[in-house]
């Protein structure tokens, strides 16, 4: 193929890439990106290693997935038509509604024919002689363009612990973050889940009123909310559609981009039998809105808690085996790992069928043929769920081999702990963004806002490099430390470094220990980028 000589940037001349951008990824982040371009007319290539769009939505087809943000919220609300035409059927949908959702989406924009499935990105490389991308695939084909736009998502790599004998197991395995696409039935099996997480806290009950025999192991107690989950009716529908705009405009400015009732109370400052009040009225409501009940919850440990004890009676009163109960009722910081929401959790313990084993003092020796050995015994099952979560934030995007200037790798870079500016770009690799990555909100807020938020920044950049004949933009370096500071600084004011959870890396052996994502909120990581853009790209260096 030969390419046109084109003008670039700072007066250079080079063969024109195949692409302006390729985005890594057709999950909600990418099918956006990817929409936006093409409304300003890049030429841009979505690739995707599934075989269909929908990201998490496409691999988490574990039974019980559902989202844990209100559907309403958890949704795009870059075209107001398509906010208003679709229904959503329940409080929290479940995974086969979601991915039917990001189909919707990808059909009605027609985004499928700039999309390549089937295809994993295995490396992405900048070259600096002709200042593009050059993106190789598992398929052996290789894609240049201006720009490299990783839309890779933050709970996406598997984390498959590597259990001893596990290779010699003779009955089936499944990973809640890579489910297949068959039905899967537990009907008459003796069934493994190994991991209590927000995965394992939403498959546990399904997979128990379906397995003859259901044996957990769980290593960490979690906390979960009721979801209170419910169809939606036309009323409660009409209503919200109707209050869309401000909806969305109020969720903008919360911390973590959801409307729901944040006080400004303080839980030290209240009465005991008000602030369980309040703690029963949000738990009567359900949903991750209990931690927004007092303001001190996540940076005082007395106030916390307060939160967690309420959560540890629950516990108590809904499993009636005490010694059980104990065993699940968590013992660490609420909210330190991610809160879950569940339905029908800890009642699932009283089933007959369903049994609890700790392994928070003897971890899992290993797995034999015939099931799962801890403490030397062997326990059998016919299949084992792994539950054990995700390489998170970081590990979809180093399990591709990125490198930048002098084909400096950036598994290397972040050797100590990603470093990025504002989460969207990395010193030493010119034209890459991450949409969602480390250092930004992410993960702590509502993912859809988060992704439109980065999605229109990245786009309103391209746009402005564009109108002025240039082609570059790449982090520089002090910019970067003093991002990198700042997320720190603000990540120690809290008490999230108080357990070991995967925003922490602690989840993954040999991972560095960081708190990844920003902790400052929604409105004032927004305000930082738009300040960034306002005063022409203020921190990085474009050319
Ligand atoms: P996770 O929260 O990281 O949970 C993994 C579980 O596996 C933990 O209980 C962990 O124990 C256990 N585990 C890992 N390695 C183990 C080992 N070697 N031996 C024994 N136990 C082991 O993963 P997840 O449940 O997949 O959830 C990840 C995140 O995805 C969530 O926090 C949430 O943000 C998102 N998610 C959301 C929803 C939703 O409700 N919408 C559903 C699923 C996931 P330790 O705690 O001791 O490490």
């Amino acid at each position: 193929m030969t390419h046109p000589q084109v003008e670039v940037g700072r007066g250079r001349t080079h063969s024109r890439a195949d692409f302006d951008v390729v985005i890594v990824g057709a999950g909600f982040a990418g099918l956006y990106m990817l929409h936006r371009l093409g409304r300003m007319g890049f030429r841009a290539r979505v690739v995707e290693a599934g075989n269909g769009v929908g990201g998490t939505w496409y691999w988490n087809r574990y039974p019980g997935a559902r989202c844990d943000v209100e559907s309403v919220q958890y949704s795009y609300q870059f075209d107001a038509a398509l906010q208003q035409q679709w229904d959503w059927s329940e409080r929290y949908a479940a995974q086969p509604e979601l991915l039917r959702y990001a189909n919707h989406v990808a059909d009605r924009f027609d985004l499928r024919r700039d999309i390549e499935f089937d295809t994993r990105v295995v490396c992405a490389a900048f070259d600096e002689a002709a200042e593009r991308w050059v993106i190789e695939t598992d398929r052996h084909a290789r894609l240049t363009a201006t720009y490299c736009i990783m839309a890779t998502g933050c709970l996406s790599a598997p984390n498959q612990p590597q259990f001893r004998g596990l290779e010699a197991y003779q009955g089936t395995c499944y990973h809640t973050g890579c489910w297949p696409h068959e039905e899967v039935s537990f009907a008459g099996k003796r069934v493994a889940v190994i991991g209590t997480g927000s995965s394992a806290v939403q498959s546990i009950p399904i997979i128990a009123a379906q397995a003859n025999q259901l044996i957990i192991f769980q290593r960490t107690a979690n906390y979960a909310i009721p979801a209170h989950n419910m169809p939606l009716s036309d009323a409660y529908r009409a209503a919200i559609k109707a209050d869309y705009p401000a909806l969305r405009a109020r969720a903008r400015q919360t911390m973590t981009g959801i409307d729901f009732d944040y006080s400004d109370a303080l839980a030290l400052e209240t009465p005991a039998e008000e602030r369980t009040r309040e703690y029963e009225q949000r738990w009567q409501r359900g949903g991750l809105a209990f931690l927004g009940a007092y303001k001190d919850l996540m940076v005082d440990q007395a106030a916390n808690d307060t939160a967690a004890e309420f959560v540890r009676v629950k516990i108590r009163q809904k499993v009636r085996d005490p010694v059980v109960a104990e065993l699940l009722a968590p013992k660490n910081t609420i909210g330190c790992k991610r809160l879950c929401i569940d339905i029908g959790y800890f009642e699932t313990f009283n089933r007959p069928n369903v049994r609890l084993i700790d392994v928070s003092e003897r971890p899992i020796e290993s797995i034999t043929p015939r099931g799962v050995k801890v403490g030397g015994r062997e326990y059998a099952a016919d299949a084992i769920v792994f539950a054990t979560g995700f390489d998170a934030m970081t590990g979809a995007i180093l399990r591709i081999d990125v490198r930048g200037r002098s084909g400096m790798a950036l598994r290397e870079c972040w050797r100590e702990g990603p470093r990025t500016y504002l989460g969207l770009a990395v010193a030493g690799f010119p034209n890459l963004f991450a949409i969602t990555g480390p250092g930004s909100p992410s993960v702590l807020t509502n993912m859809l806002p988060t992704i439109e938020q980065h999605v229109d920044w990245i786009a309103d950049a391209l746009g402005y490099l564009r109108a002025r004949g240039l082609s570059y933009i790449e982090a520089s370096a002090p910019a970067e430390d003093e991002w990198g500071a700042h997320v720190a600084e603000l990540a120690g004011s809290t008490l999230r470094y108080t357990c070991g959870s995967w925003y922490l890396g602690v989840n993954i052996p040999g991972k560095p220990r960081t708190f990844m994502p920003y902790i400052g909120g929604f409105p004032r990581y927004v305000t930082k980028c738009n300040e960034v853009a306002t005063r022409g790209y203020e921190g990085f260096v474009l050319g």
